[in-house]
């Protein structure tokens, strides 16, 4: 049995029982009446305190069970998500501007991004239903992680992505035997057209912009950034917490979890949040600007994680950053490709461009005076740059050429 007390509208705030409704208010529409899970924050801290989680031997995301929606936990599957490594990046730190800088490398989950933690958690409510098919809309790497753990369940997965999803992504989608729709648009369309297909069909629907359970996943992202500060780093307190924004599900689940982490004792303040745009696509940044309702706009930008005109999650999104006091920004193509290198060269982490767009984004920041110098900040890095290799060989360069011979690598030496 879960802590889960409920569900509640973020739009009109009202209540469901968990029984109730499956993915969004009914009220509202998926495009505003997004839920939120709702926990026994009381019975939840009984299990997990710093005390707790000192003494706790499970290093995955179901370490902090007790904050999950998970009824039955036979359907959690074998693959191991999470407890992803924290580093104290001092090199990168100098080179950003800050005092202290700490590098989480979600590209080190099962399929290489932090999607995992949402997939994961997806597959265990589809087989908690009794589901059988699972299926979402995806730039890539929620679908290469849905077809990951429904794999590992024996679940059948329809996935839509946009034609040009990078190529390493569709492979894996093949690779774990999703059925695989490109759909000939933009990731809007693709995902309009899964809306669509799962209403139809009565396939599990794993959007997690709909599906108020994904987040939940998400959040323990965050909740672990704040365990392992605790434990790793002698409860070292970050001023900002940095991540990449796309549909807003990521940034709102990160929010979540610092909440969740303050509310439970290990945080003694709230840090700020940092949601890092892309220059071609930030519909965020612009309502946050002009205290706006969302426009959604053209996706112009080889960041394709977070290529999203039309956010899904707009309302969480915008939370995260008003409620944490933090701020909006946005990277250029040209600084994400900077992004690449820097976080490479600096950290010896490598990323995909939607993974690194923190790196530039806290360079920015820094510079306008958002972030200031004595600040110890918290970056989030998404997805493994081997991800998208055509963007990492953009970001590097080609090698150098030579013949077979040591007269060959002495002529290109003195060149
Ligand atoms: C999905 C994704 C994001 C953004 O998450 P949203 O929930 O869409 O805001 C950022 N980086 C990577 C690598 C992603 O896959
Ligand atoms: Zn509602």
């Amino acid at each position: 049995m879960s802590h889960v007390t409920g569900l509640r509208c973020i739009h009109c705030d009202k209540h469901y029982a968990v029984a109730e409704v499956d993915y969004y208010c009914p009220a509202c529409g998926y495009e505003d009446g997004i839920l939120d899970v709702e926990y026994d924050y009381e019975a939840v801290a009984k299990s997990l305190n710093p005390d707790a989680l000192q003494k706790n031997g499970v290093f995955s995301m179901w370490r902090y069970l007790p904050l999950l929606p998970v009824e039955d936990t036979t359907k959690i599957q074998h693959l191991q998500v999470g407890w992803t490594p924290l580093y104290d990046a001092s090199k990168l730190a100098k080179e950003l501007g800050v005092a202290r800088l700490f590098v989480k490398d979600e590209g080190r989950n099962p399929t290489a991004s932090f999607k995992d933690r949402a997939s994961a958690m997806g597959v265990v409510k589809a087989l908690e239903k009794g589901a059988d098919r699972i299926t979402c809309a995806s730039t890539g790497n929620a679908a290469s992680s849905l077809a990951g753990f429904a794999a590992a369940a024996g679940l059948p997965a329809t996935i839509f992505v946009p034609e040009r999803a990078p190529q390493a992504k569709v492979a894996q989608l093949l690779v774990f035997g999703a059925q695989v729709f490109a759909v000939q648009g933009t990731y809007d369309e693709a995902w309009e057209l899964c809306m669509a297909a799962a209403a139809e069909f009565g396939w599990y629907n794993r959007n997690c912009a709909i599906n108020p359970y994904l987040i939940e996943g998400k959040k323990t992202v965050s909740i672990e950034l704040v365990d392992q500060l605790f434990l790793q780093y002698g409860k070292a307190m970050p001023d900002w917490v940095v991540v990449s924004v796309g549909d807003g599900c990521t940034v709102g689940g990160v929010w979540k979890g610092l909440v969740e982490m303050h509310k439970l004792g290990f945080l003694p303040r709230l840090p700020k949040v940092l949601g890092v745009q892309a220059d071609g696509c930030k519909p965020f940044l612009t309502a946050w600007k002009d205290k706006a309702p969302l426009q959604p706009t053209e996706a112009n930008t080889l960041a394709d994680s977070i290529a999203v005109g039309h956010p899904r999650n707009f309302q969480k999104g915008m939370n995260a950053i008003v409620e944490s006091e933090g701020a909006f920004i946005s990277v250029t193509d040209e600084e994400i490709l900077w992004s690449i290198r820097t976080l490479a060269r600096k950290a010896a982490v490598f990323g995909e461009p939607a993974g690194v767009a923190g790196v530039a984004g806290v360079k920015k920041a820094v510079e306008q005076g958002v972030v200031a110098a004595t600040d110890t900040v918290a970056l989030l890095i998404t997805g493994n740059g081997l991800k998208d290799i055509q963007s990492a060989v953009q970001a590097a360069g080609a090698p150098t050429r030579i013949a077979p011979e040591l007269s060959a690598v002495k002529a290109a030496l003195s060149r």
